[in-house]
């Protein structure tokens, strides 16, 4: 599905080397987890595969089912199937949160050569989709994630991932300022998208949410490098040794 090789980035204002050569398979029908210390790389991953600007890459590929996705456009990313969800939730006030999941789900549609969602089936979707997350009639009307709360904003991010049914979706510390409850209904949502033909990459500082994304691989990032690959125990080793152990081993 998703295919990293030797990914070098740097940033465009400065001289500041952040990836160093990253090396990642995510197989369709697969849950990958990365993690990390503060600062290795894994939000800059994340920016690079979805096309935030900023960046720049000086070495290396990156390709979605063979296609090579560092040529398109961020909307062209979107309409292959890549979907970000962002670790700081963008808020956009002036646009109803309805209007933005139709326009974004029809822009894709476009894409694929298919005929726009009608109104009523749309909202069928919506609020079906929205019953399972927990997201009232009133979250749906407001503003994108204006007002919201953190745990608002993460269920939010993932109802767009529901509605949008993208091939890889890439979610960087969707975790981070959730409550037990928010955490569990995130995941419960995560889920129940995992399937065949869609891969994950889940980012993670900490291994709770792989309690709840039980994850087929996990690796360990560190000074934009992936430096160790194992299974759902080398989250827990992390857990209770922290990173120390394995990056002196590596090192
Ligand atoms: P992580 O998500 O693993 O915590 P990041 O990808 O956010 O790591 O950051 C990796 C490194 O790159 C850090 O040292 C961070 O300070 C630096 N960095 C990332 N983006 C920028 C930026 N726009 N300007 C300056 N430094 C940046
Ligand atoms: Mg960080
Ligand atoms: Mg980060």
């Amino acid at each position: 599905m998703l295919q990293i090789n030797n990914l070098h980035v740097k940033l465009e204002e400065e001289d500041k080397q952040i990836l160093k050569g990253v090396d990642l398979t995510v197989e369709a029908g697969k849950v990958h987890a990365i993690m990390g210390p503060n600062g290795s790389g894994k939000s800059t991953l994340s920016y690079v595969l979805s096309g935030r600007e900023g960046y720049e890459v000086t070495d290396g590929s990156v390709s979605l089912e063979g296609e090579d996705v560092l040529e398109l456009e961020p909307e062209e990313r979107a309409a292959l199937g890549i979907f970000l969800a962002f670790q700081y939730p963008i808020e956009i006030p002036g646009v109803g949160n309805m209007t933005f999941l139709r326009t974004a789900l029809n822009a894709q549609r476009k894409a694929k050569g298919q005929e726009e969602m009608s109104a009523a089936d749309f909202l069928k979707l919506i609020r079906e989709k929205a019953k399972d997350l927990k997201i009232d009639a009133d979250m749906l009307k407001r503003p994108v994630n204006v007002g919201f709360s953190g745990g608002e904003k993460k269920r939010n991010e993932i109802l767009q991932m529901a509605v949008l049914e993208p091939k890889m979706c890439i979610l960087d510390e969707t975790d981070s300022g959730l409550d037990v409850d928010a955490m569990k209904l995130v995941a419960d949502g995560v889920n129940a998208l995992r399937s065949e033909g869609r891969g994950f990459l889940v980012i993670t500082h900490y291994q709770r949410l792989l309690d709840h994304i039980v994850p087929d691989v996990v690796h360990i990032m560190a000074d934009g490098r992936i430096v160790k690959t194992g299974g759902p125990e080398l989250a827990l080793e992390v857990e209770k040794n922290g990173y120390g152990d394995i990056l002196a081993e590596v090192a």
